[in-house]
């Protein structure tokens, strides 16, 4: 029996060769064609019989990224030829220049506000998105969003970017923050693979410190102001997972120099070295005790203390943290 996800790459596999059948009587290369649909013919044929995804060398599951940048890859990783490893080596490093480019200049000037954030994929490219965005013919106001599709690697990081550019068209169109969250999951419902969702915060902070959030369950974001911290809890389900899903606006306001601390569950969910998770309890701690500090000095607070949780050497998930503190 197959998968939902191999009848959807058999469905693309089957117009790849109609496609290359109507292309060779008229190509000058007919013999590389031929090539070509003999590949697609030998995966179809797994997908229906078994076997699809498995490496020809250890008869390991293939890797799923390499799978999504090659629904043909017959081998896993460790037996693929140098040319070939070096070839998707390549691709994924064009893949993270391309991703980093989508991400907010550092220190960008926002009204009445300040930023700092940190942006750290778990291999060579992320599920984690990140944007700042300035609507049209509004110096006032600001959008953020944040959010983390499921999985990782480059299936993840193809529909982070499309959420980037969902965002970035809606932004202009002057929709208030939940009808624009409703709008940009349709548009993920409808484009992204039923295996994959994305939980999401996405906001519009003003400058006189009005702040408006969705929270499309997604880890609550905390407030952390001279009292104490307070969070804003989940009130929608992630995108991806029902198109007609509605969303509720929480707002609020933020004096000078009280801050928004917005973070995936690379942070929150990092596991200790003597075991257990991160937990949002232990983050309100920390940011508790830099109250009025500025946004760099808080993600760099947070970041020290997670290495001292979980040790500095390699994360097990894509991590973000963004800090807005009014100005
Ligand atoms: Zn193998």
């Amino acid at each position: 029996m197959t998968t939902q996800i191999e009848d959807l790459i058999a469905r693309q596999l089957q117009e790849r060769k109609e496609r290359l059948e109507g292309a060779v009587s008229k190509s000058n290369r007919p013999d590389e064609i031929g090539r070509l649909i003999r590949d697609i013919d030998r995966a179809l044929d797994k997908i229906s019989n078994g076997g699809y995804g498995l490496c020809e060398t250890c008869h390991d599951s293939i890797e799923t990224e390499t799978l999504a940048a090659d629904p043909l890859a017959r081998y896993c990783i460790e037996h693929l030829s140098a040319a070939e490893r070096h070839a998707l080596e390549r691709d994924l490093s064009l893949a993270r220049q391309i991703q980093t480019g989508l991400l907010p200049r550092k220190n960008i000037p926002l009204p009445g506000w300040l930023s700092a954030y940190h942006y750290e994929p778990y291999g060579e490219v992320s599920g984690d998105y990140l944007d700042i965005i300035f609507p049209d013919n509004d110096l006032e106001s600001f959008l953020f969003v944040i959010g983390d599709v499921s999985g990782k690697g480059i299936a993840a990081s193809m529909l982070m970017s499309q959420l980037h550019a969902t965002f970035r068209t809606l932004a202009g169109i002057g929709l208030s923050i939940d009808l624009l969250t409703e709008r940009a999951n349709r548009i993920f419902c409808g484009a992204s693979l039923s295996t994959h969702f994305a939980t999401l915060v996405s906001g519009i902070a003003h400058r006189d410190g009005e702040v408006r959030v969705v929270n499309a369950g997604h880890c609550p974001p905390i407030v952390l102001r001279s009292t104490g911290t307070e969070v804003i809890a989940s009130s929608g389900l992630p995108l991806g997972i029902t198109c007609d899903g509605i969303y509720k606006t929480e707002s609020f306001r933020l004096e000078k120099g009280e801050s928004l601390i917005l973070y995936t569950d690379g942070l929150s969910e990092a596991t200790g070295i003597s075991g257990g998770m991160y937990g949002e309890d232990r983050l309100r701690k920390v940011l508790s005790g830099h109250a009025g500090d500025p946004p760099d000095a808080l993600t760099f607070a947070c970041l020290k203390d997670l290495d001292l949780f979980a040790g500095s050497g390699r994360r097990a998930d894509d991590l973000t943290l963004l800090a807005l503190r009014r100005g």
